[in-house]
């Protein structure tokens, strides 16, 4: 029974210059799954170190896209487990350009720490489209429509699946990527009000409408809309229990059987 069930938990929820909620970002862990990061905001590694136990068993990092509350967080994580002596690689699935911002981050950061890090860095770039195997999981991305470039991802083991949209509006194949995912967490970044580089929660419900996945996890709301888009998840749920407001400290099982 272990050995199938795995846990997704949420890190942080918030857009980027939030206080309190911290940058988007969440981590799978279980007995028989890699412990994979997703997104790893300048927020972030301070949230994980909490959590040193998961940090040490840390297999994969897998960026949606390289913004600083989603990737910068990357310089201290990667120095940190350099003083720590980590022998074994570390994966990182992005899209291009990934391992370049990771050298410049960690050189602005720390100089001279990207040539002594001690430890391989395995970064594999994802392409939409194609299916990424990986020590049991199935990975599959889509592109939203972002201010760079954002990979929405669908992350598959056994028979449980989810979803991490990362930033940006939806589109038709990120959208077919939640809608055949178990647990979908998807950014609202309002509750109405359209935004060309983000997705409201109103276009997401009607998105989302008739789908089938078990939950639908509200993130990265705009620091003044946050209000506003717990409101109406509330009123949503009264009607429908699947929509949910992430918060950090929340988890998710993954039943892989
Ligand atoms: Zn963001
Ligand atoms: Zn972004």
């Amino acid at each position: 029974m272990l050995a199938a069930m795995a846990t997704l938990g949420i890190l942080g929820c918030g857009e980027a210059f939030d206080s309190g909620w911290g940058n988007n970002s969440c981590i799978l862990h279980g007995a028989s799954t890699p412990t994979v990061l997703f997104d790893c905001g300048y927020q972030i590694p301070e949230r994980l170190w909490a959590l040193s136990r998961r940090l040490q068993d840390l297999d994969a990092v897998i960026l949606t896209h390289l913004h600083a509350d989603h990737a910068l967080g990357m310089a201290p994580l990667l120095v940190r487990m350099m003083e720590e002596k980590r022998m074994r690689a570390l994966t990182v699935f992005g899209s291009a350009g990934a391992e370049s911002y990771l050298r410049k981050a960690v050189e602005l950061a720390y100089p001279g720490a990207w040539r002594r890090l001690g430890f391989p860095l395995d970064v594999r770039l994802l392409a939409p489209g194609k299916k990424t195997r990986w020590r049991g999981l199935e990975l599959e991305c889509a592109e939203s429509v972002h201010s760079v470039r954002n990979l929405a991802v669908r992350v598959a083991l056994g028979k449980g699946s989810f979803f991490i949209s990362g930033d940006g509006r939806f589109t038709e194949a990120s959208l077919s990527l939640a809608s055949r995912s178990k647990l979908v967490l998807h950014e609202a970044y309002s509750a109405r009000r359209g935004h060309p580089t983000h997705t409201s929660l109103i276009e997401l419900h009607d998105a989302l409408h008739g789908s089938t996945p078990e939950h639908i996890v509200v993130t990265h709301p705009q620091r003044d809309e946050r209000e506003s888009v717990e409101i109406m998840i509330r009123r949503l749920a009264r009607r429908d229990p699947r929509w949910i407001c992430a918060a950090p400290g929340q988890s998710y099982p993954i039943r892989a059987k």
